[in-house]
């Protein structure tokens, strides 16, 4: 009976061998070429059994086309907007102290 190996395991990109000694990870950025003010990217990180299975998958152009839509995000819920006024409140109020103390610091070196 075959082992059944789980989803996340890393491999091979082009063969699917299993992650194992002389593993080698690339990361494939791409820009899309919009400037910095609207620059977006594609990175891929992919892996590879050996140096020459990177050749040849780069060779094939087997590499997909990158995919620049905006990332999916989260609705926001009313937890974080709880944290988020928390985190406020204490900006302020640690604001406010640092105030206070440089006033009471003049305060006590003109008297
Ligand atoms: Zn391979």
């Amino acid at each position: 009976m075959a082992e059944q190996l789980p989803d996340t395991e890393l491999r091979c990109t082009y063969c699917g061998t299993p992650a194992g000694d002389g593993w080698l990870g690339i990361e494939v950025w791409r820009e899309d070429g919009g400037g910095a003010k609207d620059l977006r990217v594609d990175v891929e990180n992919i892996g590879f059994c050996t140096e020459d299975h990177a050749g040849r998958y780069f060779l094939d152009g087997r590499l997909p086309p990158p995919d620049f839509s905006e990332p999916e995000t989260l609705p926001r819920t009313w937890r974080d907007r709880l944290f988020d006024s928390g985190v406020l409140t204490l900006i302020v109020l640690a604001a406010a102290l640092v105030v206070l103390g440089v006033w009471k610091l003049v305060d006590w070196i003109w008297s």
